[in-house]
Protein backbone atom coordinates (compact mmCIF):
# COMPACT_ATOMS: atom_id res chain seq x y z
CA UNK A 1 0.00 0.00 0.00
CA UNK A 2 1.10 3.47 -0.78
CA UNK A 3 -1.00 5.45 1.77
CA UNK A 4 0.73 8.71 3.28
CA UNK A 5 2.86 9.13 -0.13
CA UNK A 6 2.77 11.89 -2.54
CA UNK A 7 3.10 10.11 -6.23
CA UNK A 8 3.80 12.62 -9.23
CA UNK A 9 3.14 11.24 -12.71
CA UNK A 10 4.13 13.03 -15.94
CA UNK A 11 1.87 12.49 -18.99
CA UNK A 12 -1.09 11.75 -16.69
CA UNK A 13 -4.38 12.97 -19.18
CA UNK A 14 -4.49 9.96 -21.09
CA UNK A 15 -2.78 6.16 -22.02
CA UNK A 16 -0.36 5.07 -19.95
CA UNK A 17 0.49 7.96 -17.82
CA UNK A 18 -3.32 7.76 -16.82
CA UNK A 19 -3.31 3.90 -15.91
CA UNK A 20 -0.30 4.75 -13.94
CA UNK A 21 -1.50 7.51 -11.89
CA UNK A 22 -5.16 5.59 -11.45
CA UNK A 23 -3.38 2.45 -10.18
CA UNK A 24 -1.11 4.76 -7.77
CA UNK A 25 -4.18 6.62 -6.47
CA UNK A 26 -6.27 2.84 -5.64
CA UNK A 27 -2.70 1.64 -4.34
CA UNK A 28 -3.71 5.10 -1.51
CA UNK A 29 -1.20 7.47 -2.40
CA UNK A 30 -2.11 11.11 -3.02
CA UNK A 31 -0.91 11.37 -6.96
CA UNK A 32 -0.47 14.71 -8.69
CA UNK A 33 -1.68 14.05 -12.33
CA UNK A 34 0.76 16.11 -14.46
CA UNK A 35 -1.10 17.45 -17.32
CA UNK A 36 -0.33 19.80 -20.29
CA UNK A 37 -3.82 21.75 -19.74
CA UNK A 38 -5.85 21.29 -16.71
CA UNK A 39 -9.57 20.87 -17.74
CA UNK A 40 -12.71 22.09 -15.87
CA UNK A 41 -13.37 18.06 -15.58
CA UNK A 42 -10.35 17.39 -14.19
CA UNK A 43 -10.87 20.42 -11.58
CA UNK A 44 -14.41 18.80 -10.72
CA UNK A 45 -12.33 15.14 -10.03
CA UNK A 46 -9.92 16.99 -8.09
CA UNK A 47 -12.83 18.50 -5.77
CA UNK A 48 -14.41 15.16 -5.42
CA UNK A 49 -11.52 13.58 -4.49
CA UNK A 50 -10.92 14.52 -0.89
CA UNK A 51 -7.21 15.57 -1.80
CA UNK A 52 -6.15 12.08 -3.05
CA UNK A 53 -6.07 13.86 -6.68
CA UNK A 54 -4.03 16.62 -7.58
CA UNK A 55 -4.27 18.31 -11.06
CA UNK A 56 -0.58 19.97 -11.83
CA UNK A 57 0.03 22.18 -15.13
CA UNK A 58 2.88 20.44 -15.85
CA UNK A 59 4.66 20.64 -19.62
CA UNK A 60 7.84 18.71 -19.37
CA UNK A 61 9.40 20.47 -22.10
CA UNK A 62 9.76 23.51 -20.09
CA UNK A 63 12.27 24.16 -17.71
CA UNK A 64 10.39 26.60 -16.30
CA UNK A 65 6.87 24.95 -16.01
CA UNK A 66 9.01 21.97 -14.14
CA UNK A 67 10.29 24.29 -11.97
CA UNK A 68 7.10 25.71 -11.02
CA UNK A 69 5.02 22.37 -11.08
CA UNK A 70 7.61 20.82 -8.63
CA UNK A 71 7.57 24.19 -6.29
CA UNK A 72 3.96 24.29 -6.09
CA UNK A 73 4.16 20.19 -5.33
CA UNK A 74 6.62 20.78 -2.26
CA UNK A 75 4.96 23.90 -1.11
CA UNK A 76 1.29 22.19 -1.00
CA UNK A 77 2.44 18.26 -0.18
CA UNK A 78 5.55 18.85 1.63
CA UNK A 79 7.48 15.75 -0.03
CA UNK A 80 7.69 13.68 -2.95
CA UNK A 81 7.79 9.97 -2.25
CA UNK A 82 7.32 8.97 -6.19
CA UNK A 83 7.83 10.50 -9.47
CA UNK A 84 7.03 8.57 -12.71
CA UNK A 85 8.79 10.20 -15.80
CA UNK A 86 5.97 9.32 -18.49
CA UNK A 87 5.38 12.21 -21.07
CA UNK A 88 6.53 11.40 -23.84
CA UNK A 89 6.28 12.41 -28.14
CA UNK A 90 6.99 10.72 -31.38
CA UNK A 91 7.77 12.47 -34.05
CA UNK A 92 9.01 9.82 -36.57
CA UNK A 93 10.74 9.80 -39.84
CA UNK A 94 14.26 8.04 -41.84
CA UNK A 95 16.96 10.18 -40.08
CA UNK A 96 18.79 10.97 -43.20
CA UNK A 97 15.62 13.50 -43.76
CA UNK A 98 14.92 14.03 -40.23
CA UNK A 99 15.12 17.91 -39.01
CA UNK A 100 16.97 18.99 -36.06
CA UNK A 101 14.01 20.12 -34.42
CA UNK A 102 12.32 16.79 -34.49
CA UNK A 103 15.29 15.68 -32.78
CA UNK A 104 15.89 18.25 -30.49
CA UNK A 105 11.65 18.28 -29.61
CA UNK A 106 11.73 14.82 -28.66
CA UNK A 107 14.94 14.71 -26.53
CA UNK A 108 13.90 17.87 -25.02
CA UNK A 109 10.26 15.90 -24.21
CA UNK A 110 11.78 12.71 -23.77
CA UNK A 111 15.01 12.97 -22.01
CA UNK A 112 15.64 16.33 -20.94
CA UNK A 113 12.33 16.79 -19.34
CA UNK A 114 13.09 13.26 -17.35
CA UNK A 115 16.24 14.52 -16.36
CA UNK A 116 15.58 18.02 -14.89
CA UNK A 117 12.16 16.34 -13.02
CA UNK A 118 15.15 13.96 -11.81
CA UNK A 119 17.09 16.35 -10.07
CA UNK A 120 14.57 18.43 -8.84
CA UNK A 121 12.67 15.39 -7.20
CA UNK A 122 16.20 13.69 -6.29
CA UNK A 123 17.25 16.88 -3.95
CA UNK A 124 13.87 16.32 -2.25
CA UNK A 125 14.09 12.87 -1.97
CA UNK A 126 17.57 12.99 -0.33
CA UNK A 127 15.90 15.12 2.56
CA UNK A 128 13.64 12.48 3.08
CA UNK A 129 16.12 9.66 2.84
CA UNK A 130 13.37 7.64 0.68
CA UNK A 131 12.32 8.06 -2.98
CA UNK A 132 11.22 5.89 -6.07
CA UNK A 133 11.55 7.05 -9.18
CA UNK A 134 11.05 5.31 -12.42
CA UNK A 135 10.83 6.73 -16.30
CA UNK A 136 8.81 4.98 -19.35
CA UNK A 137 11.28 3.73 -22.15
CA UNK A 138 10.33 1.97 -24.74
CA UNK A 139 12.01 -1.29 -26.03
CA UNK A 140 13.51 0.56 -28.99
CA UNK A 141 15.22 2.38 -26.48
CA UNK A 142 17.62 -1.18 -26.65
CA UNK A 143 16.58 -2.62 -30.05
CA UNK A 144 16.68 0.39 -32.14
CA UNK A 145 14.28 1.00 -34.72
CA UNK A 146 14.18 2.25 -38.12
CA UNK A 147 12.35 5.70 -39.08
CA UNK A 148 12.68 6.33 -34.87
CA UNK A 149 16.25 7.45 -34.22
CA UNK A 150 15.34 10.70 -31.95
CA UNK A 151 12.32 8.43 -30.40
CA UNK A 152 15.47 5.75 -29.70
CA UNK A 153 17.97 7.70 -28.57
CA UNK A 154 15.76 9.46 -26.08
CA UNK A 155 14.41 6.22 -24.56
CA UNK A 156 18.46 4.75 -24.67
CA UNK A 157 19.28 7.64 -22.92
CA UNK A 158 17.14 7.57 -20.36
CA UNK A 159 17.89 4.04 -19.61
CA UNK A 160 21.60 5.41 -19.15
CA UNK A 161 20.51 8.58 -16.93
CA UNK A 162 18.70 6.55 -14.63
CA UNK A 163 21.66 3.84 -14.14
CA UNK A 164 23.85 6.93 -13.50
CA UNK A 165 21.65 8.64 -11.06
CA UNK A 166 20.69 4.80 -9.76
CA UNK A 167 24.94 4.70 -8.65
CA UNK A 168 24.91 7.95 -7.22
CA UNK A 169 21.65 7.93 -4.48
CA UNK A 170 21.40 4.32 -3.30
CA UNK A 171 22.65 5.02 -0.33
CA UNK A 172 20.08 7.07 0.41
CA UNK A 173 17.25 5.28 0.37
CA UNK A 174 16.55 6.22 -3.11
CA UNK A 175 15.73 3.82 -6.38
CA UNK A 176 15.57 4.97 -9.57
CA UNK A 177 14.56 2.16 -12.76
CA UNK A 178 13.05 1.96 -15.91
CA UNK A 179 10.43 0.62 -17.39
CA UNK A 180 10.28 -0.14 -21.10
CA UNK A 181 7.12 -1.22 -22.97
CA UNK A 182 6.70 -2.80 -26.04
CA UNK A 183 3.35 -2.17 -28.68
CA UNK A 184 0.02 -0.92 -25.93
CA UNK A 185 -2.64 0.05 -26.78
CA UNK A 186 -2.95 3.85 -26.82
CA UNK A 187 -3.35 6.65 -28.84
CA UNK A 188 0.18 6.75 -29.80
CA UNK A 189 -0.34 3.00 -31.34
CA UNK A 190 -3.77 3.75 -32.77
CA UNK A 191 -2.31 6.60 -34.87
CA UNK A 192 0.20 3.77 -36.58
CA UNK A 193 -1.20 2.46 -40.31
CA UNK A 194 -2.79 -0.78 -40.46
CA UNK A 195 -0.42 -2.53 -41.93
CA UNK A 196 2.11 -1.44 -39.52
CA UNK A 197 0.04 -2.50 -36.57
CA UNK A 198 -0.36 -5.99 -38.30
CA UNK A 199 3.37 -6.52 -39.04
CA UNK A 200 4.08 -5.57 -35.32
CA UNK A 201 2.20 -8.35 -34.13
CA UNK A 202 3.74 -11.08 -36.08
CA UNK A 203 6.51 -10.31 -33.68
CA UNK A 204 4.97 -10.16 -30.62
CA UNK A 205 4.76 -13.95 -29.23
CA UNK A 206 2.05 -13.19 -26.25
CA UNK A 207 0.14 -12.46 -29.93
CA UNK A 208 -1.74 -8.77 -28.94
CA UNK A 209 -1.00 -5.80 -27.66
CA UNK A 210 -0.10 -4.64 -24.36
CA UNK A 211 -2.77 -2.87 -21.92
CA UNK A 212 -2.02 0.15 -20.32
CA UNK A 213 -2.76 -1.38 -17.19
CA UNK A 214 0.10 -3.82 -17.26
CA UNK A 215 2.48 -1.02 -17.70
CA UNK A 216 1.06 0.56 -14.77
CA UNK A 217 1.58 -2.89 -12.70
CA UNK A 218 5.16 -2.79 -13.71
CA UNK A 219 5.27 0.42 -12.35
CA UNK A 220 3.46 -0.41 -9.32
CA UNK A 221 6.32 -2.75 -8.20
CA UNK A 222 9.17 -0.88 -8.92
CA UNK A 223 7.75 1.86 -6.67
CA UNK A 224 6.39 -0.03 -3.56
CA UNK A 225 8.58 -0.01 -0.51
CA UNK A 226 9.49 -3.93 -0.81
CA UNK A 227 11.33 -3.20 -4.35
CA UNK A 228 14.11 -1.33 -2.21
CA UNK A 229 16.62 -3.52 -3.30
CA UNK A 230 16.22 -3.11 -7.23
CA UNK A 231 17.20 -0.15 -8.59
CA UNK A 232 19.14 0.48 -12.03
CA UNK A 233 17.30 -1.64 -13.69
CA UNK A 234 15.13 -1.76 -16.36
CA UNK A 235 12.02 -3.59 -16.72
CA UNK A 236 10.70 -4.95 -20.05
CA UNK A 237 7.22 -5.43 -20.95
CA UNK A 238 6.78 -6.30 -24.11
CA UNK A 239 4.78 -9.80 -24.33
CA UNK A 240 8.16 -11.40 -25.21
CA UNK A 241 8.53 -9.44 -28.68
CA UNK A 242 12.43 -8.71 -27.57
CA UNK A 243 13.98 -11.05 -25.23
CA UNK A 244 17.15 -8.84 -23.68
P1 LIG B 1 0.05 8.99 -25.61
O1 LIG B 1 -1.23 8.24 -25.56
O2 LIG B 1 0.48 9.65 -26.86
O3 LIG B 1 0.09 10.03 -24.41
C1 LIG B 1 1.21 10.85 -24.24
C2 LIG B 1 1.09 11.60 -22.95
O4 LIG B 1 2.25 12.44 -22.81
C3 LIG B 1 -0.15 12.51 -22.94
O5 LIG B 1 -0.63 12.58 -21.62
C4 LIG B 1 0.45 13.84 -23.36
O6 LIG B 1 -0.28 14.97 -22.93
C5 LIG B 1 1.78 13.77 -22.63
N1 LIG B 1 2.74 14.75 -23.12
C6 LIG B 1 3.28 14.87 -24.35
N2 LIG B 1 4.10 15.92 -24.39
C7 LIG B 1 4.07 16.49 -23.17
C8 LIG B 1 4.69 17.62 -22.57
N3 LIG B 1 5.51 18.41 -23.27
N4 LIG B 1 4.42 17.90 -21.28
C9 LIG B 1 3.58 17.14 -20.57
N5 LIG B 1 2.94 16.07 -21.06
C10 LIG B 1 3.19 15.75 -22.36
O7 LIG B 1 1.28 8.03 -25.22
P2 LIG B 1 1.32 6.65 -24.42
O8 LIG B 1 1.24 5.56 -25.40
O9 LIG B 1 0.42 6.69 -23.24
O10 LIG B 1 2.85 6.72 -23.97
C11 LIG B 1 3.25 7.07 -22.66
C12 LIG B 1 4.73 6.82 -22.54
O11 LIG B 1 5.01 5.44 -22.84
C13 LIG B 1 5.56 7.64 -23.52
O12 LIG B 1 6.77 8.05 -22.91
C14 LIG B 1 5.84 6.66 -24.65
O13 LIG B 1 7.01 6.97 -25.34
C15 LIG B 1 5.99 5.36 -23.86
N6 LIG B 1 5.75 4.16 -24.68
C16 LIG B 1 4.54 3.92 -25.26
C17 LIG B 1 4.38 2.76 -26.00
C18 LIG B 1 3.08 2.41 -26.65
O14 LIG B 1 3.05 1.40 -27.39
N7 LIG B 1 2.00 3.13 -26.44
C19 LIG B 1 5.43 1.88 -26.15
C20 LIG B 1 6.66 2.17 -25.54
C21 LIG B 1 6.79 3.30 -24.79
P3 LIG B 1 -1.45 15.65 -23.84
O15 LIG B 1 -2.72 14.87 -23.53
O16 LIG B 1 -1.48 17.06 -23.36
O17 LIG B 1 -1.02 15.52 -25.27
Amino acid sequence: MLEGQVALVTGASRGIGRAIADCLRAEGAQVWYGVRSVTSEMEKIQSDSQNRVVYLSLDVASGDSIEKGLDTLLNRSGRIDILVNNAGIVRDGLMVRMKDEDFMDVIETNLLGAFRLMRGATKAMMKQKYGRIVSISSVVGTTGNAGQANYAASKGGLVALSKSLALEVASRGITVNVVAPGFVETDMTDALPDKVREKALEHIPVGRFGKASEIAFAVRYLVSREAGFVTGQTLHVNGGMALV
